[in-house]
Parts: C-alpha cells; structure tokens; sequence
C-alpha cells in the first residue's frame, strides 16, 4: 500500500471539506498526515510534589477535600478548592472558569495540570480532569502541532491518531537496511507512532534521532547523486602533473606537514588531476596551516601548465600572501603578481598584461580580481581565503573568467558557514583537523580596565623578552573617523608608555602603501608593538608575536575574537591574549568566559551560535537555507556530517546506479528529477 499516493479522505473522519482544510499544510495523502509530525510535547506525566520546582508546569493526581469557593469580581472570576495528593495539601485555582464550580465535591479524585507556587503550595489550572477516564491526557506527554484556521489542535490530534489505528501498521521502512543496523535506528514505522505518541520521553527522542537522520539521509542522497552524475559529465580541467614534484616541493618547506595536511593535500591533488571541475571547502581553525595547503595546490597547478589566482579579503592579506608565495616558489622559476584597488594605473595595467598573456603564474588579489578587464591565458585554479567576505556571486563572477577552473575555498568558520554549505553545497569538505605541532594553547585573561599598567607591564616583558605584540582597537561602528582617531590615541599612549620600543599604527584611514610599510616595519621586528584597528583581523601571519591585546573586547563577537586571538600562538612561544574587558551583561560575561575556556574554533562557534541564536546566525529565512521538518540545522549538524558521509560512500559504490537493491533510492532520485530511468545502464 502506497501511504503517499493514497488521499486523506481514507481516513475516517475526514471528508472532502476537511481535507481541503489540509492542503494549506501540504497535506494531500495519508502518508503525509502520518508524517505531519508534532513541534514539541506538553508534558502531562503525574509528577511527585516532592521532586518539583517553584514555577514548574506540573501535573499532579489527588483528591478533592473541601467545598469549592468561588468569588466573582468585575467580569471575572476565581475558583478555590483545596486537594490532598499523596500527603500535601494543595490549594487549586482556576480563573474564569466558574461553571466548574458544581463539578468539584469533595472525595473525587481529580488530575490537575499547571503551574506550582511553591511557597503557596498552590497550582494555577490550565488543565484538569477527573482521573480515570478513557482517554484522558493524564500521565502522557502530549503532541502540538503546527495548525491554525479551521484545523484546530484537537481536530489534527485525533485526525493523526485514527489515521495511525487505520494505517500505522502500513509505514514502510525507507532507509537502507544496513544503515538501520548501523545506527541501531527503530523501525519507521514504530518511530512514526512514537513520535506522534511517545510513551516515554526516551522512545520519543530515539523516534526523533532516526528521523532526523532519514530527512537528511535524503536531502544528502540528492546532493551527492547529483554531483556524481555532474562528474561522469567531465567537463572540467584535468590538471597533469607529476606527484613526484608536490612532493619535492614539500620536502623544501621549512617544516614537516601535519597527518592533516598532508590528507588534505592529497584529496586535492586527485580533484586537480580528475576532469570534472573541483569544488572543494577547505576548513581548518586559525593557525592550522591553510596557507601551505593553498600553495601546493597552486604549484601543482602551475605545473600542469595552469595559471592560479589567490583572492583574499583584505590588501593587507594580499601582500602577505604575495610575499610568503614568492619566497616558496621563487625556486622553482614560479612568477608571482599582485593584483589590489590600489596598485598606480600603470601598475594594473601592466600586471593585467602579463596575467593576460600568461607571464604571471599564480595572481593574488582582493576583489580587484574580478573586474572585467581582468582576463587570463588559462586561468585553471582559484583559491579564495577567508570565504566569508565574499559573495557567491563574486565567486562565479571569477570562475567564468577560466574554463571551468577547480576551485578551493578556505575558511577558519567551520560553522555555520560550512553548515549551510555542506547544506546546499555541492561542494566537497576537507578538514585540518589538528594544528601543527609544538603550538602551545594559548593563554586568554580576561582583566578589567583598571589593570592597564599591569597589560603595560606584560607588554614590556614580551618585547625585552624578543617578543612582539598587537594592541587591537574596537571598530566603533558609529563613525571611522571616532574609530580610527581612537587607534591613533592608543597609539599615543602607547608611544608614551614605552620609550624604548617603536610602535607601529595601523588603521583603515591609512594608503596601501602605508599599511604595507607599517606590516613589513612588524614583520621585520622593526615595530615590536602594533596597534591596529580590526583591519588585522583575518589571516594575517607574524608568527614571532606572542601577545594579543584587544581593547573593549565586549565590542566583539566570539567568532571575531576568536580570529583576533588566532594572530599570536603562531609559533613555538607561549602567547597570551588579554581581553580588556568590562562586561555589563550576561551575554558579554558569557563570551569572555568562553574565550578564557577554550582555544577550540569548532567548540567557539557552537558557543557563538548558541549565544546569538538562529536568527542572527543565519539571518532570517531569506538566507535560503534550507527548511527541515524534523532536523534541526542547529543541532543536528553532526547528524548531517553523518548523512553525508554515509550517502557519499553509498553513491560511490561501482554498483549503485544498477543494483536492485538501490532500486528503491533511485526511484527517490527519479521522482525527484535528479536523474531519469531506473539505471544507469
Ligand atoms: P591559517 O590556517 O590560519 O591560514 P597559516 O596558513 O597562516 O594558518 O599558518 C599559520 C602558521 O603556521 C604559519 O606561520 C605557517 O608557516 C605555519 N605552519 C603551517 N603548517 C605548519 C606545519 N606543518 N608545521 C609548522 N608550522 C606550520
Ligand atoms: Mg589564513
């Protein structure tokens, strides 16, 4: 029996009028009222009085043992009656609720369900009903749905729970035997029934953990048979190259790879050699070692007879990457351009010449990229750091400009960035998952303003002890110019606080040329202090310096902190960030203790979600992610890293397009036009 195919006029009860009255909720077929599943549960579980709390939402079994009382006053009313459960005496009132008045005798025993005053021992009803009755709602938890117009919450409750007596025992099983051992998942159809009926808490939340896992179970199965399917088309830049020179080209790093990196390195080189287009995500925490990853991706690149453009947010950035680019492949002969708003017109006009002719290997650049007079001889990977600034859109834009060129993307934000990605994405994910060796934690104080000669003093130590250190100015959001003229008074007092040492300025207001000889004056230790507007925030990498000083930082959000912290910590010496902070409200307070606990990027993007909620994380609907019935993007992010990698394997086998055992998942893709037939073949 096909549940979805049948209409919801077969259940009793529901006539044609009703189920018009269904289709505002798109509810057409049984198997869609069945799935028509309950947002959250009232709790109608007799509780004990000795276990709850002021204030809980109780319910709690008893007898009546006084005459009621009721006293009107205007248009209103109040009920009292007093009701001994177990061995306390209760006062129960009801508001507006004067006809119960001729119900209520004493010796009857009675459920009552509402709020608890403790100190009164009093419970304000919403809820009651004399015990023992068939079909009461009594000791269990309660389904509410989404309704509204004519279907109230009532009429749905019933309308589900006769279409379950007809039909409950017809739910098929959809998902992959093998995955239902593997996750010790319940049957469907006794997952369907719990959800809408949960006897037990613990059965609801089991019914809830395998029916998150079946919707994004096929909301991945669409993405990854997709994407296969685009691969067999082949229509990318089959990049060739010889492992054997990455290899030779990593073996002159200054350093070892991480097990990461070197996977990492790996998965991209396959996609580079691979003829579809690759579209690969590259995450990892500040401080992992994206940077490395991106130049062996762009020397293999260059190898195999490509050119290469690396596009980052900031110009700050973009001659930071020029630099450590040059240094790593001037050895191999590899020609390096830089492409920035604020090159002189002669500049741009000659480096757009040698890109266009093909003289320039590897292009870094900040959006200036991707203007249209911007072209390449054969443009065949494009790098993006620190994703988040820039728009899709800018992303296409630049991807036009070659034929089809891989793509790599990088960001430090594993959530949820990543999240709405793996999402909609048909983008494959690689991780860094562990930074590079020898990095120790570093350390986060958070101090109070009146402790600055004590910051004035750590800052002496550092530097007398060879270190350098940033002094981070908040962005004062209401005009650049209080902002910047705050940055240069700290930088004032910081010149007056230290003699001895030189102290570089850097802020928004200031030329490129400018900011690029006050970062080459700190990368050289000429500066052992900068103080700097946000302008340092993304990427930028001076691994001699060791303290971190941010001023006002309630000003910041975690994630911004977080990338803040993330420019000291950079090399084998202890660093510490200092939060100068005085936290007004919980949220403030909250964010600073959770930047004294933890150096963890993933574990501080969990913690910045759950402080600014949903809403501001992802902006309002409009964001296009997409909507779930049952999942919940928040909190179900591991559950969809497990779905996708289980419909990634699944999708991969040689047999999955063929197999009679897949069959039912391809007549999914089928009715889901994600490919037509019943085979591949
Ligand atoms: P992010 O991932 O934040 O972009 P970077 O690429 O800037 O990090 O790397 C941070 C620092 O770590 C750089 O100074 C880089 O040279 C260094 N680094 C990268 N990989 C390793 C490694 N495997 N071992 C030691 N140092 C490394
Ligand atoms: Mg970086």
């Amino acid at each position: 029996m096909d549940l979805q195919a049948l209409p919801v006029t077969s259940v009793k009860g529901i006539g044609p009028q009703k189920a018009k009255e269904l289709e505002a909720f798109g509810i057409y077929s049984v198997g869609q009222l069945i799935e028509y599943f309950p947002f959250r549960y009232e709790d109608y579980r007799l509780r004990d009085l000795a276990d709850v709390q002021d204030g809980d939402k109780i319910t709690v079994e008893g007898s009546i043992s006084s005459e009621p009382v009721l006293q009107r006053f205007g248009g209103k009313s109040r009920l009292t009656v007093r009701v001994m459960c177990g061995a306390v005496l209760l006062t129960a009132v009801w508001f507006n609720r004067p006809f119960l008045k001729e119900k209520l005798r004493p010796g009857l025993p009675i459920v009552l369900s509402g709020k608890w005053d403790q100190r009164r021992r009093q419970v304000t009803v919403t809820d009651s009903e004399f015990a023992g009755i068939a079909g009461g709602r009594s000791g269990t938890l309660q389904p509410v749905y989404s309704v509204g117009g004519p279907i109230t919450q009532a009429w749905i409750r019933r309308a589900i729970g006769q279409a379950l007596i007809q039909y409950g025992t017809h739910v098929p099983e959809v998902l992959p035997e093998e995955l239902v051992g593997k996750y010790r998942f319940m049957a469907r159809r006794q997952a369907v029934h719990a959800l809408h009926h949960p006897e037990e808490v613990e059965a609801g939340q089991e019914a809830r953990r395998r029916m998150v896992y079946e919707e994004l179970f096929f909301f991945q199965l669409k993405l990854h048979a997709f994407r296969s399917l685009q691969r067999k088309r082949s229509d990318g830049v089959a990049h060739v190259f010889d492992n054997e020179v990455v290899r030779q080209f990593v073996r002159g790093l200054p350093f070892t790879l991480t097990p990461s990196q070197k996977q990492v390195i790996g998965e991209i080189l396959e996609d580079l050699k691979a003829p579809h287009a690759m579209n690969r995500l590259l995450q990892g925490d500040v401080g992992a070692g994206k940077t490395v990853v991106a130049a062996a991706a762009l020397f293999a690149a260059v190898r195999g007879g490509a050119q290469g453009a690396l596009m980052v947010p900031t110009e700050i950035l973009a001659e930071q990457h020029r630099r450590s680019l040059e240094r790593l492949f001037e050895p191999y002969g590899i020609q390096v351009g830089l492409l920035t708003g604020s090159l002189t017109d002669r500049q741009r006009r000659d480096t757009i010449a040698s890109l266009h002719m093909g003289l320039i290997d590897v292009i870094v650049g900040t959006h200036a990229l991707i203007q249209e007079d911007v072209t390449f001889r054969r443009l065949g990977l494009v790098v993006t750091d620190e994703q988040h600034r820039f728009g899709v859109n800018q992303r296409s834009i630049l991807r036009r400009k070659g034929l089809n060129p891989d793509v790599l993307t990088m960001t430090a934000t594993p959530i949820p960035r990543t999240l709405a990605i793996t999402a909609f994405g048909d983008l494959d994910v690689s991780t860094l998952r562990e930074l590079p060796k020898g990095r120790k934690p570093i350390k986060t104080y958070s101090v109070g303003p009146d402790k600055l000669e004590r910051v004035y003093g750590f800052i002496r130590r550092e530097v007398l002890a060879g270190r350098q250190a940033y002094v981070i100015c908040p962005l004062i959001e209401e005009s650049e110019k209080l902002d910047v003229q705050n940055a240069i008074d700290v930088h004032m007092q910081h010149v007056q606080a230290f003699p001895e040492f030189r102290i570089g300025l850097l802020h928004g207001r200031m030329t490129n040329a400018e900011k690029e000889a006050v970062m080459r004056s700190f990368e050289a230790n000429e500066a052992q202090v900068l103080v700097s507007t946000t302008v340092i925030e993304v990427g930028v990498d001076v691994s001699n310096a060791t303290l971190m000083i941010i001023y006002d930082a309630v000003r910041f959000g975690l994630s911004q902190l977080h990338q803040l912290r993330g420019r000291v910590g950079r090399g084998e010496h202890q660093s510490y960030c200092v939060l100068l902070a005085d936290p007004k409200n919980e949220a403030a307070k909250e964010r600073m203790r959770v930047m004294t606990e933890t150096n963890d990027g993933f574990e501080i993007a969990r913690r910045d979600l759950e402080l600014r909620g949903p809403g501001e994380f992802f902006g309002t609907k409009q964001s296009g992610m997409p909507e779930f019935r049952v999942a919940d993007l928040m909190s179900d992010f591991e559950t969809m890293e497990k779905a996708r990698d289980d419909t990634a394997e699944l999708v991969a086998r040689p047999d999955f397009w063929t197999a009679a055992v897949y069959l039912p998942l391809r007549e999914f893709l089928r009715k889901e036009h994600v490919f037509d037939g019943d085979s591949l073949d």
